[in-house]
C-alpha cells in the first residue's frame, strides 16, 4: 500500500515543524516546502530519522514543481509574528497572495487536499467577542499591521474562489495565538519573550497596561485541530484556538511563577492596532469537527519552558514583546 504523503509549506516554522513531526508519526512521507525567512534548518534537523522526510528550500511565491503525489497541502508559509511581518511586509503580501495561488495549484494538479493556516488577525481589533467566524471583523486596510491582516484575507478569498471554480477541497483554519516549543526568542511574541527574559533575570517587558487579552493554545493542540479539518470534508473558515482569555499582565505573572523567577514588570508603548481582545468562539470546531484544546496553561507553559532551558544557549538575544 502505497504511504500517504503530505506537503507542508512553512514546515521549517515553529507550527510547521510540529505538523511535520506528527504527520511523519501518523506515517505519512513529508515534503517541507520553505524559503527559511523566519524558519530554521534546526527545528526540522532531525526529522529524517522519524520517517521519509524531504526538505525543499524554496520560495513558495515562485511557482513550485513537484514530482510526488501528494493527498494534503498544508499552506503555513508566511511570516507571522508581527517583528517578523513589520520586518518582511512585501514578502508577507506574496507569502499570502502568490503563495496561496502557487499551493492551490498544487493542490488541484495533485488532486490533494488544501488547508490555509488562516489567522484570527483577519479579525482585526474585533468589535464582537468572542468572535465567531461569520464577524467579518475591524482591519485597518493600511496600518502597520495590513501587510498580514490583508494577505490572509486575500488568500481566504482565494480559496473560496479556488473551491468554487476548481472544485478543490479546500479547508479554511482560522489559527488564534498558539505557543510551544521552538518558537524562536527573537521572534517577539509575548511568551518566548516572556520566558527569555524570566529566566535571563531582565524585566518582562509588558505593552501598555497589561490589560490587553488573548487566548493561548498549545501547539500540540493546533496541531490536533490541522489533522482534525484535513481528514475531514468540512470546508471552514473555522476557528482554532483557545476560549480562555488571559491579559498579558497575567500571562506575564503565570510565567514569573511557572519559571520561579525574580524579575520585575516593566510596561513599554503598545504597538498600533494593536488587538484590545482576542478570543474565539469554538462552536464551529466543536461541532463540525469534535475538536477542543486540551493542554491547560500551566502545562503548556511547564512543556515550553523546559525546553527554552535545554535550549538556552542556542537562541541569540531577543527583541521587544509584542502580542
Ligand atoms: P513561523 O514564522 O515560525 O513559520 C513560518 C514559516 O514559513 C517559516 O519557516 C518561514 O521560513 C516560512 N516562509 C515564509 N514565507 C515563505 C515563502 N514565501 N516560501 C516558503 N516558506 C516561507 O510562523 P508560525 O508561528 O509557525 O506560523 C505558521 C503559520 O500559522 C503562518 O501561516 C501563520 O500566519 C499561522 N498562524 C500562526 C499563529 C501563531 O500563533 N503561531 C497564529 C495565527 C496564524
Amino acid at each position: 500500500m502505497r504511504r500517504k504523503c503530505a506537503i507542508v509549506a512553512g514546515g521549517a516554522g515553529f507550527v510547521g515543524s510540529h505538523l511535520c513531526r506528527r504527520l511523519l508519526d501518523e506515517g505519512y512521507e513529508v515534503d517541507c516546502i520553505d524559503s527559511l525567512l523566519t524558519g530554521r534548518r534546526d527545528n526540522i534537523d532531525s526529522l529524517d530519522t522519524r520517517g521519509p522526510f524531504r526538505f525543499h528550500h524554496e520560495d513558495v511565491a515562485r511557482p513550485i514543481r513537484f514530482d510526488h503525489n501528494a493527498d494534503a497541502v498544508f499552506h503555513l508559509a508566511s511570516p507571522a509574528s508581527p517583528a517578523d511581518y513589520l520586518r518582511h511586509p512585501l514578502e508577507t503580501l506574496t507569502a499570502g497572495s502568490a503563495g496561496t495561488a502557487n499551493t492551490l495549484e498544487l493542490a488541484r494538479e495533485k488532486g490533494a487536499r488544501y488547508i490555509l493556516a488562516s489567522t484570527s488577525e483577519v479579525y482585526g481589533n474585533p468589535q464582537v467577542h468572542p468572535q465567531p467566524e461569520t464577524y467579518w471583523g475591524n482591519v485597518n486596510p493600511v496600518g502597520p499591521r495590513s501587510a498580514y491582516d490583508e494577505a490572509k484575507r486575500f488568500a481566504e478569498a482565494l480559496v473560496t474562489a479556488h473551491r468554487a471554480t476548481h472544485g478543490t477541497s479546500t479547508a479554511i483554519a482560522r489559527v488564534f495565538n498558539t505557543y510551544g516549543p521552538r518558537m524562536r526568542r527573537t521572534d517577539g511574541r509575548a511568551v518566548p519573550a516572556f520566558i527569555t527574559q524570566a529566566l535571563d533575570g531582565r524585566p518582562l517587558t509588558v505593552t501598555g497596561t497589561g490589560s490587553q487579552t488573548r487566548s493561548l493554545r498549545y501547539v500540540d493542540d493546533l496541531v490536533e485541530g490541522l489533522l482534525a479539518l484535513h481528514t475531514s470534508t468540512v470546508p471552514g473558515p473555522l476557528n482554532l484556538g483557545n476560549p480562555e482569555e488571559i491579559t498579558v499582565l497575567e500571562l506575564a505573572r503565570q510565567i514569573l511563577r511557572a519559571t520561579g523567577s525574580g524579575s520585575p514588570t516593566v510596561f513599554v508603548n503598545r504597538p498600533q492596532d494593536d488587538p484590545d481582545r482576542r478570543c474565539p468562539d469554538i462552536t464551529r470546531a466543536r461541532e463540525e469537527l469534535g475538536w477542543a484544546p486540551k493542554t491547560g496553561l500551566r502545562e503548556g507553559l511547564d512543556r515550553t519552558i523546559a525546553w527554552y532551558r535545554a535550549h538556552r544557549r542556542t537562541f541569540s538575544h531577543d527583541a521587544p514583546a509584542w502580542t
